[in-house]
């Protein structure tokens, strides 16, 4: 049975659902699909990295030794065994993080959602770098606050802007480390007067840290988590570790906003994949990752190197750039009076893409930045594109 003339609907979305925006990148991705483009533009760690058989042999071990619980309903908060080695991985000797301060979350973007509904309501509100990540933004808005953009510089976000714009401040965004988009990592004296100027004022501090063990050299830098404020909530995530695929990432923060956000969590999807997690516990439990995330560090430290030559060689003076640590990005400023959009239309006509900066700021957008991802092209390509692109911004000096 079928309706003769179904009369189509006018679809009302709630207010909430009006602010929702596809994310300007997922755009821009759509047209780097094509094999020729040479794209700096996604997000995407390198599928090189990825352990395959690794996790084809642990899915088969949990399958085959575990399968009924692994497929299962599982408790909100989480796989216990994978949070207490997340745990004690996290603590140090004079910061300790027990279990019911976890909770696994289906991407550390589920978590950053699940903030914004328990942190944030309209108006509030909520302090971000300049620029900061664009998926927290996109989450965030969702909940309707004023953001309030905070000065960065190269050494990271200004704790003085902090304490100057931070007053009755629902939350403070932070991305210590090998930020997205720009590249740059908070120093360490900054990572401890953010951490002294938020609890002062009581702002709930959120320390995103989905790159922070890809650090080039030496190790990465002490967490905020751990320098001893109540008010620290960290996010970690495998996707840039291990794989992405798997939708798997965690907050650590005081109980009382634990609980409250595993309410959230179980409204929102109940909880985040039994197997998944049971899989990843035996990838990583024997200390699989201490002798994994080298090698991801090595071959995103040659890109990122083969693209900072690149640009060295062929980026007209006036141009500037970061020159990160760690991670997977780098952050170009273009002379004042150039539009990065422009330069996107001519290059995608040449087959190169990167990733314009305006989306990435809450405030006054600046509209001669944008963003490059060296860790998905080769170092050939690397230097073919920026070579384009150099030509490109040549042409309009
Ligand atoms: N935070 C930042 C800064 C990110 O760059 C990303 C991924 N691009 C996320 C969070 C989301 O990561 P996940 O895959 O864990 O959801």
């Amino acid at each position: 049975m079928k309706l003769e003339n179904p009369s189509p609907i006018d679809w009302k979305f709630s207010q909430r659902a009006e602010q929702l925006q596809s994310s300007a990148i997922r755009e821009i991705l759509k047209v780097t699909m094509r094999p020729e483009v040479i794209s700096f533009a996604g997000g995407l760690p390198s599928p090189e990295t990825f352990p395959v058989e690794r996790m084809r042999a642990a899915f088969d071990k949990v399958l085959s030794q575990q399968g009924k619980s692994a497929l299962q309903y599982g408790p909100t908060d989480g796989y216990a065994p994978l949070r207490e080695f997340l745990a004690d991985s996290l603590s140090t000797s004079d910061s300790k993080i027990l279990p019911d301060q976890l909770l696994m979350v289906s991407g550390s973007q589920q978590g950053l959602d699940l903030l914004g509904k328990v942190l944030v309501d309209e108006g509030s509100k909520v302090l971000v770098e300049t620029p900061s990540y664009l998926g927290a933004l996109q989450a965030f808005s969702v909940y309707r606050p004023e953001f309030e953009s905070v000065d960065t510089d190269e050494h990271g976000v200004v704790p003085a802007s902090v304490a100057a714009k931070g007053e009755g401040a629902r939350l403070m965004y932070a991305l210590p480390n090998f930020q997205n988009p720009t590249g740059r990592t908070l120093s360490v004296e900054r990572r401890f007067e953010l951490v002294e100027t938020c609890a002062r004022m009581g702002i709930p501090l959120i320390e995103d840290n989905p790159y922070g063990d890809l650090c080039y050299s030496g190790e990465p830098l002490p967490k905020m988590l751990n320098m001893n404020s109540g008010g620290v909530i960290y996010m970690g995530s495998f996707s840039k570790v291990l794989t992405p695929g798997i939708r798997l990432g965690y907050v650590v923060g005081p109980a009382p906003l634990i609980r409250k956000l595993e309410q959230a969590k179980q409204a929102a999807d109940l909880h985040t994949a039994q197997l998944t997690q049971m899989v990843v516990y035996e990838v990583i439990k024997d200390g699989f990752l201490t002798e994994h995330i080298p090698t991801i560090r090595t071959l995103y430290a040659k890109q990122c190197n083969a693209m900072l030559e690149a640009m060295s060689k062929y980026f007209p003076e006036g141009v500037q750039w970061t020159r990160p640590e760690g991670g997977m990005f780098i952050w170009v400023t273009l002379p004042a009076h150039m539009d990065s959009k422009q330069l996107l239309d001519e290059a995608i006509q040449q087959n190169v893409a990167f990733v314009p900066g305006g989306p990435f700021y809450a405030n006054n957008p600046a509209p001669n930045t944008f963003r490059l991802s060296f860790v998905t092209v080769s170092p050939e390509r690397i230097n073919q594109g920026v070579e384009i692109l150099g030509k490109l911004i040549k042409a309009k000096l």
